[in-house]
């Protein structure tokens, strides 16, 4: 077997090494000290959030979400089928059924015309996902939220860096989460951001974020001592986390400007692939700019797919599908509630390939891998 070229690795170097080393040496670990303010108020800077609330993931990011609205048990909320599952789970963690439709065959993003169809009395909330770092169609999604007084709740676990007509992802909804995860473009290994765009929002997610406390109204000079207020958890990351991820998010641009070199440099060289009726490429709407989170192919069928993940692997390169029908999962027929049919999401579920992508990727492992792509 050839040595493996990774699908994806976080790009290292002297600045998360100094940072870190820098919070070990201050021997203040715990979460929401220098770094992590640091983090919080460059986050608000890049996407224009009246708050921005660090956590442990972008899973932490939409648990805190139910949690900040106030959600009942028996409320819904419509989400994508084709998605991670803590989009879902995090709102079934709270009673909340998620009701799933099918997404976009271009953009593989929620399908907005079906979200009236999926609409019920219970009805909370719509979840767009941005996936691959492409913006969902924002307007019309938040238009029709406005219409029918819903909350619009982004997962742009994957949009750090992404804008919808000159508008960064994670400042549409009235909270949005981002992920720092080590497979994402910015990462602190594990990591991830609660964007607060309402600010009446922002003291019900403190004391969400601060374990049911009002800790902050404390720390703040608010209160003379701070007691359980509300149900809330740990959400927050320590200050070892916090610097790797400052780091990064200080080279977000240079990092993000890379991946979109790789990304067109893909997208060029499979055209004929394309023309030869073989695969569809992504498509990144009018008006959208991304970040080259992800570079994915979409084969005819399963089987191409398999063949196609086959000559890479051969060859030593890593190739991945993506998510599987979520509304099909055990936990979905249990929790949630599929709504229409789903034929985009499960041809993707198996037709799509995701190709090796990260900021130092050498340009050769693109020309290489579509070498071995264009011979099929
Ligand atoms: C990565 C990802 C998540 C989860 O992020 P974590 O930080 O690992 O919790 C959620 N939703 C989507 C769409 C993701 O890509």
């Amino acid at each position: 077997m050839p040595a493996k070229t990774p699908f994806t690795q976080p790009t290292i170097g002297d600045r998360e090494r100094d940072y870190v080393l820098e919070a070990l040496e201050s021997r203040e670990l715990a979460g929401n000290g220098r770094f992590t303010k640091a983090c919080q108020s460059l986050l608000e800077q890049k996407t224009g959030a009246a708050k921005v609330i660090l956590t442990h993931s972008a899973t932490g990011a939409l648990d805190m979400m139910p949690l900040v609205l106030d959600m009942e048990p028996g409320d819904e909320v419509i989400v994508p089928s084709f998605t991670f599952v803590s989009t879902a789970n995090a709102f079934a963690l709270r009673g909340v059924v998620p009701v799933f439709v099918d997404v976009r065959a271009d953009t593989l993003n929620l399908d907005e015309t079906l979200i009236e169809g999926a609409l019920t009395g219970r009805t909370r909330a719509v979840v767009p996902v941005h996936y691959a770092g492409v913006a969902c169609e924002m307007d019309t999604i938040m238009e029709i939220a406005r219409r029918h007084g819903l909350a619009v709740l982004e997962d742009a676990a994957q949009g750090i860096g992404s804008t919808y007509k000159g508008k960064p992802l994670g400042s549409f909804g009235e909270l949005s989460a981002l992920s720092f995860h080590a497979t994402k473009n910015i990462t602190a290994g594990e990591g991830g951001a609660l964007l607060i765009n309402e600010p009446a929002l922002i003291e019900r997610a403190e004391i969400a974020a601060e374990k049911g406390t009002n800790r902050s109204l404390f720390v703040r000079g608010e209160v003379d001592k701070y007691t359980w207020v509300d149900l809330g958890s740990s959400f927050m990351p320590g200050e070892m986390s916090a610097a790797l991820l400052l780091a990064q998010l200080e080279q977000e641009n240079e990092i993000n400007d890379r991946r979109r070199m790789l990304w067109e440099r893909y997208h060029h060289a499979l055209m004929p692939l394309e023309q030869r009726g073989l695969v569809h490429r992504p498509t990144v709407p009018a008006g959208c700019v991304h970040n080259g989170h992800i570079y994915y192919l979409m084969f005819t069928d399963g089987e191409a797919q398999q063949r196609a993940r086959n000559a890479l692997v051969a060859a030593g390169f890593n190739a991945s599908s993506h998510y599987g029908a979520l509304h099909n999962s055990p936990a979905a027929r249990r929790f949630g509630r599929a709504e229409g049919r789903f034929a985009v999401t499960e041809h993707i579920a198996t037709s799509l390939l995701r190709l090796p992508l990260f900021a130092h990727m050498e340009t050769g492992v693109v020309d290489r891998v579509s070498e071995i792509l264009l011979q099929l």
